[in-house]
């Protein structure tokens, strides 16, 4: 057997960590990312866009994690009720159900936010007895309506602690520190990195220092937030160079799907779109056409990242899988 770039099976690809497969490849990977199901919703959806992709032979299949969330429901008595909820649990089960159904290495991401250091760390455990062994390792946005992170109170604020907690597993260091005769870990550490810069940075040298943190923490590669521009990509590239960031940079991509996508898109990610494809997106009148645009769009990224010599690419799927197939198909 053979791994999908043509190299001989040495130990089995299908089940070999992120940082294994990105050293190992002659070209760049495809990846995908996609959310568990809302609530009440069944995994078949999963498979379905899975199934979808299987053919384009990805490397490995990242899987959201979202945090609780707080609602306030009006009571008949004109008091407001407060409603804690996930409207997207599951992730760790997901990664395991669609690992062992498919071979294939699956990448649960786990936040800061939300979770104290102890539920991490009996997340990871789970992790490990799964044998899921890759990660990526993120911070969470602040909770809807508040502008500002706030950790839990024994959680992490940033994502570099939550790398150095799993680092240390990696070590056999547990929190508990008293525990003897430890098993350690080995998780691979993805991290995420902003082109464009993380929109609470105040500048983008102290974001990329924030990198370099996470980097010496431990992680192995990083994976970019959705960029429309390459050079935005390019130029991030040279700037971790120059900052000693030498782990591999996956670029993250992300095909317009919808009309409303140009105003969204800038709002939810913090990300700017360059004028040609905004007004490409304007002459759309309806989300078809602009499906069209974002494919076209999408594929002309992948083909000069792909020239590029990028390590991988990061599909953001948000559930749909046509438009990634046709994008797939026209760039690698
Ligand atoms: P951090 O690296 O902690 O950085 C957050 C901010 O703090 C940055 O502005 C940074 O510059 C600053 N900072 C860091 N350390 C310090 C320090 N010591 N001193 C001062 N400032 C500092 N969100 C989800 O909820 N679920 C997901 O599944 C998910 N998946 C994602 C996948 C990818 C590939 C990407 C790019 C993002 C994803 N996100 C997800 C969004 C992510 O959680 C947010 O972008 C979040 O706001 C920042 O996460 P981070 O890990 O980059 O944070």
């Amino acid at each position: 057997m053979r791994q999908p770039d043509g190299l001989p099976l040495i130990c089995d690809y299908r089940n070999m960590s992120v940082i294994d497969k990105l050293k190992s490849a002659r070209g760049p990977l495809f990846t995908f990312e996609l959310l568990p199901p809302l609530k009440g919703h069944s995994i078949e959806r999963i498979y379905a866009t899975i199934d979808r992709l299987l053919e384009f032979k990805p490397a490995y299949i990242n899987f959201t994690s979202h945090r609780n969330e707080i609602s306030y429901k009006e009571r008949s008595d004109g008091l407001l009720e407060k409603r804690i909820t996930r409207l997207r649990p599951g992730t760790i089960a997901l990664s395991a159900a669609v690992k062992y159904k498919y071979n294939i290495t699956v990448v649960p991401h786990i936040l800061c936010g939300g979770f104290t250091k102890e539920e991490t760390e009996n997340v990871l455990i789970e992790m490990n007895f799964l044998n899921i062994d890759d990660v990526l390792a993120l911070r969470g946005d602040p909770q809807r309506g508040s502008r500002i992170f706030i950790p839990e109170k024994d959680g992490h604020r940033y994502t570099a602690e939550l790398v150095t907690q799993i680092a240390n597993m990696n070590k056999g260091k547990y929190l508990e520190e008293s525990l003897v005769d430890t098993s350690p870990t080995n998780f691979c550490i993805g991290v995420a990195g902003y082109s464009e810069k993380h929109s609470e940075a105040p500048n983008m040298l102290s974001d990329i220092e924030n990198l370099k943190r996470k980097i010496d923490a431990g992680a192995h590669y990083v994976v970019t937030q959705m960029f429309f521009d390459n050079e935005k990509f390019f130029r991030f590239r040279d700037q971790c160079k120059k900052a000693g960031i030498d782990v591999p940079v996956i670029a993250g991509l992300k095909p317009v799907s919808a009309m409303n996508d140009i105003r969204m898109l800038p709002q939810t990610f913090h990300i700017d779109l360059p004028d040609d494809l905004v007004k490409a997106v304007q002459k759309c009148t309806t989300d078809a056409e602009a499906r069209e645009v974002g494919i076209e769009w999408a594929s002309m990224q992948s083909k000069e990242l792909i020239k590029a010599a990028v390590p991988g690419i990061h599909y953001y799927t948000l559930g749909r899988s046509d438009n990634i197939a046709r994008i797939v198909e026209a760039s690698f």
